[in-house]
């Protein structure tokens, strides 16, 4: 019972938070304005089909915290969007933009349907419909969504133009996440993946270990893994496996050309079978490169020395837990790991860099974007790549030394420096 209680992501986020602040001396006041976001908001989004008929959808955005600066976060399209769901993302937003100390709170909204069902023209009416009912709560220094799951350049620049029409006012940083032409930011497709490179680098260095042929198995090959994968094998990590939502490979001596797995991958739909030889990819170059073939499961199992969950929430159970061999997890995806597999992990002294560090590059890099905007400015690819990495550097320093002054794992410790920043700021 108490595991299933745990699986619903928004007593997951008060769980994280009460087993931060027990190590604590905060008000009572304070840990309650945390637990309840600022607002709610549920709206009804009517849309006219393409067969005439009206269908209603329900659309949510919570403005969780909003002591630190303007309400930040993605919009995502997907069928199990719900109020639960969405609130415990507006929190962990809130502590993921204070953890890399950028001046935003933290929120998060969505619509629940599956975008396949529906045509190019309903999406669109439905973007701004919804864009129209969330008008009155958005704004530059109010809220300031971007994209997450399912949600493109194409639909947060709709909703910034029916933001316009509503106001009066075209403001490019209402929204992040826009094209370079339309007042976007360079380095925002690398940001997620390569902060979590420097956050592990950083992590590296703090622990006084060396990191040059370290194999790494990487779940999920898309935005964040791809990225992610290029730079750790640049650097000289050993990347070995990788997974998609179709299968994965595995090869032990190391995959050598990435670039040409990512040409496959976009011709065969998924990477599994993609075993390259120059740029001769096929399933016949299995045996010469002494690969195998894996489940998407199986790649956070093997004999490696870190795992990476760059796909989906929940890959890490306590059942898969217990059968990982790598001593440290790079958490990409947001919420890879249940409680219960926490605790597994906390038991075999697995290292794990949490996801509100981790995977903080990105908002990092939007906060870059809305900044640009507010300025008038235009930084060029290696100035915010710069500037990334002194955030994530300086993030993952704070972190490591509040988990050595608190005798906490890195999760806590981040939710520690998270908290407190909230706290001095409230
Ligand atoms: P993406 O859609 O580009 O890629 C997701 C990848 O995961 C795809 O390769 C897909 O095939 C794979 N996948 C899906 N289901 C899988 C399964 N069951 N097993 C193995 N692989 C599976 O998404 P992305 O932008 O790379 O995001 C990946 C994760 O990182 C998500 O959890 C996202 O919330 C998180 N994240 C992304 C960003 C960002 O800036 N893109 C920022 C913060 C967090």
């Amino acid at each position: 019972m108490a595991s299933i209680m745990l699986n619903n992501p928004w007593d997951r986020a008060r769980s994280q938070l009460h087993s931060a602040v027990s190590h604590l001396k905060l008000p009572a006041a304070f840990i309650e304005r945390m637990e309840k976001p600022d607002r709610v908001i549920e709206v009804s989004i009517p849309v006219k089909m393409d067969d005439g008929r009206k269908e209603t959808f329900r659309g949510y955005r919570v403005q969780h915290n909003n002591i630190r600066g303007p309400y930040k976060g993605g919009l995502r399209y997907h069928p199990k969007v719900d109020m639960d769901e969405v609130k415990a993302l507006a929190f962990w937003m809130t502590m993921k933009n204070a953890v890399i100390d950028i001046p935003f709170g933290g929120g998060k909204g969505g619509v629940t349907f599956d975008p396949k069902r529906l045509s190019e023209g309903e999406l669109e009416r439905l973007t701004r419909e919804f864009a129209r009912k969330l008008t009155p709560v958005l704004g530059p220094n109010l809220d300031v969504p971007g994209p997450d799951l399912n949600t493109n350049e194409k639909i947060l620049q709709g909703i910034r133009e029916e933001y316009a029409h509503e106001t009066g006012a075209d403001a490019p940083a209402v929204i992040t996440g826009k094209p370079l032409r339309h007042g976007g930011t360079d380095g925002r497709t690398e940001a997620t993946g390569l902060g979590g490179f420097y956050a592990l680098m950083e992590t590296m260095r703090l622990l006084g270990r060396g990191h040059s042929g370290l194999k790494v198995a990487i779940q999920g090959f898309g935005n964040v893994g791809s990225f992610l994968a290029g730079y750790l094998k640049e650097e000289g990590f050993k990347i070995v496996a990788l997974s998609d939502s179709k299968g994965g490979i595995y090869v032990p001596d190391g995959i050598q050309d990435l670039k040409a797995i990512q040409e496959c991958k976009a011709k065969s739909g998924t990477l599994a079978g993609c075993y390259c030889v120059g740029s001769v990819c096929d399933l016949s170059n299995m045996e010469v490169l002494g690969g195998r073939d894996i489940s998407p499961q199986e790649v956070l199992e093997l004999p490696v020395d870190i795992i990476v969950p760059a796909a989906l929430e929940n890959a890490i159970t306590e059942e898969n837990a217990k059968k990982i061999q790598a001593s440290i997890v790079l958490e990409m995806a947001n919420g890879p790991t249940t409680l219960e597999a926490d605790e597994v992990l906390r038991k075999k002294h697995v290292m794990v860099i949490p996801d509100i560090l981790a995977n903080a590059g990105g908002v990092a890099v939007s906060y870059f974007e809305w900044y640009q905007n507010m300025h008038d400015e235009k930084w060029k690819k290696d100035d915010v790549f710069a500037r990334l990495k002194d955030k994530m550097d300086t993030a993952t320093q704070a972190v490591y030394e509040n988990a050595k002054d608190y005798k906490v794992s890195l999760r806590e410790a981040a939710y520690i420096v998270a908290l407190k920043r909230l706290y001095d700021a409230a």
